[in-house]
């Protein structure tokens, strides 16, 4: 049986180069219809959704656990483990491929399983254990403490022996296309005397990779490369929402607390670990070394493109605003989560880890408006005579992100978020 990641496979299911989900991708998501049964698990494929549930109904995919598919999330899926994981993933590979005659000659059975894209509602894949949000682009890193410290701090001194991170929350992990109320908070610019309350005056987004966890780690356990590497379902592109007039104030001494907390975008689709094999690559070179339980035995980045669009309420359509590429991160998700559990901290089924801001070393790979507008000072222009600093209430956001393969690509779909008023 060819591998599901064959470049060459293809299905009987027409799907245009262009498409983010070939035969080869295969993402999971939580989906429902207009039919009125509850929502359940399904397969992206070109333009369809393959309702697994229907498959294993139908015995068609052996899961060991029946009902794993009709549940509202993946993580009774998930936490069957990787063994699991590779099996189904091969098995609904077949069942798609143009020259296996099961699903493709079997007309009943197309018609119940195959349901057009365009019909669907897409959920909140996973129910979210825990969220935690990272900081491990050293260009992003660089450009905030360039802003805030000046070129010779810009690094604080424990940046490059660990991945800095924060625990932020699970419960407003959202789905892409929910909109995202203006937060509001304590302000303080520098120039007032006392602080007030009222909304977010600058509000960001901030580019990032969320790995999907999906076994979990006991208390008191550290992890080896291998087994992180193993705990690791998938991928969604995540925005990570943030106030920055409220992170400023608020944020000494222990981080980003309501700043972050309102909302954080996620994609719908999970690109798995497996499909996304082709594209590791090697990243930065980590200088100085690692201490010894962050090191690294092989190349655990990905050459991912991952583009951001704005649209303010009066134009036409989205404009690009950053290009960048997820390779370019110092600290892999790998090394993240091994740190993650390396003082004994238990990790669960549905633990969603923020990878921090993508940012490249170029300037249009800035992947938050702190950045792209240097903190305000450099508004962005955008056609229409637009010029953003910051967000504001009626602007949509939009990230992409996929690996490209030789004629085909492995894509994320899409996270997009529009704005509301504070009220
Ligand atoms: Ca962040």
């Amino acid at each position: 049986m060819p591998h599901p990641n064959d470049p060459k496979l293809k299905s009987f299911i027409p799907v245009d180069p262009a498409s983010d989900f070939p035969i080869q991708n295969l993402p999971y998501g939580v989906f429902s219809t207009r039919d009125g049964l509850a929502p359940r698990v399904g397969v992206a494929i070109g333009d369809y959704v393959l309702d697994l549930w229907q498959l294993a109904q139908d015995c068609r995919i052996d899961v060991v656990e029946q009902g794993v598919f009709a549940a509202p999330s993946l993580n009774a899926f998930m936490a069957l483990g990787p063994t699991v994981w590779t099996r189904t993933r091969a098995r609904i590979s077949e069942l798609l491929r143009h020259d296996h005659p099961e699903l493709r000659d079997n007309e009943t059975l197309r018609k119940r399983t195959l349901v057009p894209m365009a019909d669907v509602a897409l959920h909140l894949p996973i129910a979210v254990s825990g969220y935690t949000d990272f900081y491990s682009s050293k260009e992003h890193a660089t450009n905030v403490g360039v802003m805030f410290r000046g070129k010779d701090n810009a690094l604080q001194p424990n940046w490059l022996h660990m991945p800095i991170g924060y625990n932020g929350r699970a419960s407003t992990v959202v789905v892409s296309g929910t909109k995202v109320r203006r937060p509001r908070g304590q302000l303080k610019p520098p120039t007032a005397e006392v602080p007030s309350f009222g909304p977010c005056k600058r509000l960001d987004f901030e580019l990032e990779m969320g790995v999907v966890i999906g076994q979990a780690s006991a208390i008191g356990e550290m992890l080896t490369e291998k087994q992180a590497e193993e705990m690791i379902f998938g991928f969604v592109i995540l925005n990570d929402w943030s106030a920055r007039d409220i992170q400023q104030w608020e944020y000494v001494p222990l981080g980003p607390f309501q700043a972050k907390a309102f909302a954080t975008s996620i994609s719908p689709w999970i690109v798995t670990r497996e499909a996304l094999e082709p594209f590791r690559v090697q990243g930065p070179a980590q200088e100085p070394q690692p201490l010894e339980y962050l090191r690294q035995t092989r190349p655990n980045n990905y050459d991912m493109q991952l583009d951001v669009a704005l649209r303010a309420g009066v134009m036409n359509e989205a404009a690009n605003i950053c290009r960048t590429n997820f390779k370019y991160m110092y600290w892999s998700s790998v090394q993240q989560l091994v740190h993650h559990a390396s003082s004994g901290c238990a990790m669960n089924v549905g633990d969603l880890l923020g990878s921090g801001t993508i940012s490249g070393p170029e300037e249009d790979q800035r992947g938050s408006l702190l950045e792209i507008s240097w903190n305000g000072t450099e508004p962005v222009e955008l056609p229409g005579g637009v010029k953003r600093t910051f967000l504001e209430d009626g602007d949509s956001l939009v990230m992409r992100g996929w690996c490209q393969g030789d004629g085909y690509r492995v894509g994320f779909g899409e996270v997009e978020g529009t704005i509301t008023p504070a009220g």
